[in-house]
């Protein structure tokens, strides 16, 4: 099984294109910081912001499962699948060619 080149996927699928496809909602936003529920833990009010993003750094955490990462661990988080899984999948959401390592 070829191995995907992560840098890659990081570097052109951005958090926010990531946040779009896992349907998080925004309840507040200041700059870069936004908030919201959950989409881990299910979070169960609309209103909640226990989830924080930050779009510049792309990055979360969320306060109350602790779940944290860049976007690539948060879709595999909320797909509950493995970084390598969730790498594949979000590049075909995406329309895009898998970044195949191929070492031969
Ligand atoms: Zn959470």
């Amino acid at each position: 099984m070829p191995g995907v080149d992560f840098d890659v996927v990081r570097r052109e699928i951005t958090m926010q294109q990531v946040l779009d496809e896992i349907g998080f909602e925004v309840t507040h936003q200041d700059g870069d910081q936004l908030r919201g529920p959950c989409l881990v833990h299910g979070s169960t009010s609309k209103n909640s912001r226990v989830f924080s993003v930050n779009l510049s750094t792309q990055r979360y955490y969320c306060h109350k499962c602790k779940s944290h990462g860049n976007q690539l661990e948060l879709y595999a988080a909320v797909q509950q699948t493995t970084l390598y899984q969730a790498a594949v999948d979000l590049c075909h959401a995406m329309g895009r060619d898998v970044p195949w390592i191929r070492r031969w």
